[in-house]
């Protein structure tokens, strides 16, 4: 009898390749907001750079302090505000604001897009977000039993509420959780707000997420980039991705995938440094995503159609099921690995 594409996916692709290529993953706001449409568990809003101000509900703050605008996006209030020495104050309280708002996000009961995230994803690959949200982290706690720690590399880029780092022994964990070397409680990450000219290296947690970012993305297969708008004022970032990708003419193997709601025409000028010719793929629902057709496979599933241009199932991500059945439907894949050697 025909194998299923899940019975496949567990027997013979992870045979056919040796292939440990990291695959990274970059999030931006559109994949939290993406994640939790509706809001999270308290209907409590995602904000975007355009509604951010509206949903973190600083828009007070900012008049009182004289931002001009009715409610203007945040990137634009920010940048008013930062050079001013008279405005310290009010960047205190701002800062204290949304650390208050996006530590108060909580996650739905069934699972979600990070906890899909986080399982169909190796410990040899890379999930680099520039959200200040909790979900990630979260989506560690409550899988973490079944992933054993062996949990794709989380690099926070811009900061996060949820994550902390000792800074003396270079540990990552959960903020205010116990450093394993020192037994002293980790400190927060800080939160970096929108000005062009970002400075990565004044934060040793933040300098140490982006060293290894541009490691990892000269050594990727795929780079899938979901939900992440590239705004003006991340023009440093865009401009450090762009350096570790290097020459898109030496990177002709490589695809680059977008997950985003944007036009073609948009996402492609956005992108254009990281894609070679025509390899690249856009999907507007994280669903259609290489990770969600070939969860725990997206290196072998590439190799398959790419190197050897065999035709290739798909093996969806199930949805609509607990958190609970979505852990047995992964056990064959952890157990695949596990007979294999690599360690889950
Ligand atoms: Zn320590």
């Amino acid at each position: 009898m025909a194998k299923s594409p899940h019975e496949a996916s567990v027997e013979d692709e992870i045979k056919d390749t040796s292939m440990g290529a990291p695959h990274v993953v970059l999030l931006g706001a559109g994949a939290s907001r993406a994640a939790f449409s509706r809001g999270d568990r308290n209907s409590r809003i995602l904000p975007l750079m355009d509604d951010f101000v509206q949903h973190v509900g600083i828009g007070e703050l900012l008049k009182r302090a004289g931002v001009p605008g009715d409610a203007p996006n945040f990137e634009t209030a920010y940048s008013s505000l930062v050079s001013d020495p008279n405005m310290a104050a009010v960047r205190q309280e701002l800062e204290s604001r949304i650390l208050e708002y996006f530590s108060s996000l909580e996650m739905p009961e069934s699972p979600t897009i990070f906890d899909h995230l986080l399982l169909a994803m190796r410990p040899k690959d890379v999930i680099a977000t520039f959200n200040w949200d909790p979900f990630l982290l979260e989506a560690v706690r409550r899988n973490n039993h079944i992933l054993k720690g062996q949990v794709p590399a989380l690099l926070f880029l811009h900061g996060n509420v949820a994550a902390g780092f000792c800074t003396k022994d270079r540990v990552n964990g959960f903020r205010g959780a116990i450093c394993s070397k020192c037994k002293q409680p980790m400190p927060g990450l800080p939160l970096l707000y929108p000005i062009t000219q970002k400075n990565y290296e004044n934060d040793p947690a933040i300098a140490t997420a982006w060293s290894y970012m541009k490691l990892v993305l000269k050594k990727t297969f795929m780079f899938t980039v979901f939900g992440y708008g590239a705004p003006a004022s991340d023009t440093a970032a865009l401009n450090l991705l762009k350096d570790a990708w290097g020459n898109v003419e030496d990177r002709s193997l490589e695809q680059t995938e977008l997950i985003d709601i944007r036009s073609k025409e948009d996402l492609t000028k956005t992108w254009d440094p990281f894609i070679h010719t025509h390899h690249y793929e856009i999907h507007n629902d994280f669903f259609d995503s290489w990770i969600a057709r070939h969860p725990r496979r997206s290196g072998e599933a590439y190799w398959n159609q790419y190197m050897m241009a065999k035709f290739i199932s798909n093996n969806r991500i199930p949805q609509s099921t607990t958190l609970k059945e979505l852990w047995d439907w992964y056990k064959p894949l952890f157990d695949a690995e596990q007979s294999r050697g690599e360690v889950v």
